[in-house]
Parts: structure tokens; C-alpha cells; sequence
């Protein structure tokens, strides 16, 4: 390990360190005895020389993701136990081996004691997502890892870094394969059967965060009429079809994703089976145009909010949106209501939500408060990472 440049934190500035959040901010810093490049190792000392932690050095208000928080090198032995440590847990919950599912979040940056680093696993190919330089550098090591632990069920390893890493950065990181050189196929979830846009799709190619979501979806749908908004792959749509809903509507503005949509469908459903329209349509335009009622309504928005700054802009859209779908939901029907804003609190959004009921003069029960599955784990030590907040309410 080449000699880790020296980070000097201001007084005071050690407090979050101390309590193992994995990031540094750059306005915590007092000095750096060197010149680290982006993504080389960095020491965090406190004020009072005190050893903190190692990590991963980015020019950026994130300035350090540290690592580890003892003097250790972190080298392939160290990723691979983490790696291990993460597969153990997706085998606890019952994943590795489920038949019915072969798609999930393998690696969840900081959740999975990873900072900067998404891994997800598609039926054998692994998309490889690098939201550090430092984690992105480190490709080569990772997919050795992932050999290892993996062994003969990891097919292939897929670059998708590209759009993650900040726009600055010089290390041209071309999506591509690192291993292999296919894309697995016959995806499945809860045994309904998906296709993904790997190359130009959003995420690592799925919103797999939302899986036990859809599935609660099914339960609820038989005989429904649903309105399934922001329906990208049509996940909940295949949901709420094999869950006998009576007639199911998605609505996106994407062109590319309503055509995905229809194709995840048909790989599940014969033509005579489906009741299914796909409408390419802004959301807030279609819910003001409809004069239809619907007993279940799913809005799954993008997220609102990127920044603190822009929180109460974000909950004028939660409200207006929520608003929108309550005044067309039929008395007694559903709302599977989500935000994936991370900073945007659980108890703000649910206010949102509440006014917006107000505002509509509806009465409101909560059934069910929601959130991501075990392969998204958080670290408590880093509350940043439980981003997905959402509630079922039944609408009188
Ligand atoms: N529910 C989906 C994920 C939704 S992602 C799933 O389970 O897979 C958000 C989607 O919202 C994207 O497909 C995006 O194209 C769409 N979108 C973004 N802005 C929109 C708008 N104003 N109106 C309708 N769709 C929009």
C-alpha cells in the first residue's frame, strides 16, 4: 500500500467520524498534507492527531468515504470477507437460493460496509455500479471477488458506472463488460418473468428496491381496476395482472419505457388474459384529464429531490401529486403512495400525503407503511442510506 496522504479534520469535526459515518465533508477538512488524487487512499486524523479512519479521497463536498475506521490496508482479502459478509446476508434472507427470484441487490454501498460501490445481481450477471472513483479503480479487484465468492453461478460482470461517477472525473469509465460477454436471461421475481433495458435503463437496469412492494401489490388487486403512474418496466402492472386485477393501466412519459413495459406483459401474460393499456402521458397531466375512477392507483414518482435545498419544492410535488390520484381514487380504494427522495424525511412525506387528503376532503387509513427489502440494508451509522419511503392508504 503506497503511503495514504494525511487529512486533518477542524476541531470539533471528528464528532461523526467518532460515531462511524463513513463520509468526510470537505468543509470538515483543516488540512491535507499532500496532493491525494481522486480516488487515492487517504488517513482522516482528528484535530488532535488522533487516527479516525482510511478511505476513499474524491474531490466533491464528499470528500472522503472512508473504509475502515482501524489501521488495516484495505486490500482483496479485506473486500472479499466484506463481499462474503454481504452474500451470507442475502442467503439469510432467503434470496441466494430462492427458485421464484433471481434478481437482487448483492452489494449495497454503504448499507453493506462498501461505500460508493452498488453490485446487483441479475440471474449470474453482476452489474457493477461505482458511484466513487476510488470504488471504480478497484474493478479489476472486485471482479476476482466476486469469482471467488460467487464461483461458477457469476456469468458475467457489467460496468454501468458511466452516469454514477461525477462528470469531472478522468477516468473515461466506458460502460462494458469487465467478465464474460452476455447478459443473463430469464429474470425473475417472485416468479413473474422480466426483460431489462441493460444498456440505456435506469439504475443497474431494475428497481429492485421495490420488490417485496409489487408483491404486496398482488396481494391486493384481485378484481381492481388499478392505475399503475411512473410505470417504467411495468413492474407492479405484471403484478397487479397476475394478482387478478380486473383491468390494469400504466402511465409513464417515457416512450422507451412504456414499450418495456408492454414487453414484460406479454412475456407473462397471453394476449387473452390481459387487460392491459399503456399510456405515454406526463403523470400530472394525465391524473387532471382522466374522468375514470380507479380502485387502486400506484404512483412510484423519480426521485424529487436530490438536495436538502430543494425539500419543500419536493413536497409541493409529493402534495400536488398525491392530491391528483386521491380525487380519482373510488370510495374504499387504494393508494400505494412512494418516494425515493433521500432527503426528504418519512414524516414529511407522510404529511404530504395527509394534506393532500385534506385538501380533497377525504378521509384516509394507513395500512401499510413501507420501505426497501433486506438486499438494500442500512447502516445505522449512515441514516442516508434508508431512502424509500411508502405508504398503502385506503381512501373513503
Ligand atoms: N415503478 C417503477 C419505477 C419507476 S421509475 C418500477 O417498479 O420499476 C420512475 C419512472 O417515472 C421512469 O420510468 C420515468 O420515465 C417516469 N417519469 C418521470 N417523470 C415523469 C412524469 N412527469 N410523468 C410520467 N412519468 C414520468
Amino acid at each position: 500500500m503506497k503511503e495514504p496522504v494525511k487529512i486533518v479534520l477542524r476541531s470539533g469535526k471528528d464528532q461523526s467520524v467518532r460515531r462511524y459515518h463513513p463520509w468526510v465533508f470537505s468543509g470538515a477538512i483543516k488540512k491535507i498534507g499532500g496532493n491525494p488524487a481522486d480516488g487515492d487512499l487517504v488517513d482522516v486524523y482528528s484535530n488532535k492527531n488522533e487516527f479516525l479512519g482510511r478511505g476513499h479521497y474524491q474531490q466533491g463536498a464528499i470528500a472522503v468515504r472512508i473504509l475502515t475506521f482501524e489501521d488495516v490496508e484495505p486490500d482483496k482479502p479485506f473486500w472479499r470477507k466484506k463481499l462474503e459478509y454481504a452474500y451470507q446476508l442475502r442467503q439469510l434472507s432467503g434470496l441466494m437460493d430462492d427458485p421464484a427470484t433471481n434478481m437482487f441487490r448483492l452489494v449495497n454501498a454503504e448499507g453493506d460496509g462498501v461505500p460508493g460501490l452498488i453490485m446487483d445481481y441479475y440471474n449470474g450477471t453482476v452489474v457493477f455500479q461505482a458511484h466513487s472513483i476510488g470504488m471504480y479503480l478497484m474493478k479489476d479487484i472486485w471482479v476476482e471477488c466476486l469469482q471467488d465468492v460467487l464461483g461458477s453461478t457469476l456469468k458475467s460482470v457489467y460496468n454501468k458506472s458511466n452516469g454514477a461517477l461525477p462528470y469531472y472525473a478522468d477516468v473515461q469509465p466506458e460502460d462494458g463488460f469487465l467478465y464474460g460477454e452476455a447478459f443473463s436471461e430469464g429474470l425473475r421475481e417472485h416468479g413473474c418473468f422480466f426483460d431489462l433495458d441493460w444498456d440505456q435503463g435506469q439504475k443497474t437496469g431494475f428497481y429492485l428496491d421495490q420488490r417485496e412492494n409489487r408483491h404486496l401489490l398482488e396481494h391486493y388487486a384481485g378484481g381492481k381496476k388499478v392505475l399503475n403512474v411512473f410505470s417504467y418496466t411495468g413492474g407492479f402492472s405484471v403484478y397487479a395482472v397476475k394478482g387478478g386485477a380486473s383491468q390494469v393501466c400504466s402511465v409513464d412519459s417515457s416512450e422507451s419505457a412504456i414499450q418495456l413495459g408492454d414487453k414484460n406483459l406479454h412475456l407473462n401474460f397471453d394476449k387473452g388474459e390481459l387487460n392491459h393499456h399503456a399510456i405515454v402521458k406526463d403523470a400530472f397531466t394525465f391524473l387532471q384529464e382522466i374522468e375514470t375512477e380507479y380502485e387502486v392507483i400506484i404512483l412510484d414518482p423519480p426521485s424529487f429531490a436530490k438536495h436538502k435545498k430543494v425539500v419543500p419544492n419536493a413536497l409541493q410535488g409529493y402534495k400536488k401529486l398525491n392530491a391528483a390520484a386521491i380525487a380519482k381514487i373510488k370510495p374504499g380504494g387504494l393508494l400505494f403512495t412512494f418516494s425515493c427522495s433521500q432527503p426528504v424525511q418519512k414524516e414529511d412525506f407522510r404529511r404530504s400525503v395527509f394534506t393532500a387528503a385534506a385538501n380533497q376532503k377525504r378521509n384516509v387509513q394507513v395500512l401499510h407503511q413501507l420501505t426497501q427489502p433486506a438486499d438494500h440494508p442500512v447502516n445505522i451509522f449512515h441514516p442516508e442510506g434508508e431512502y424509500l419511503k411508502g405508504l398503502v392508504v385506503r381512501v373513503e
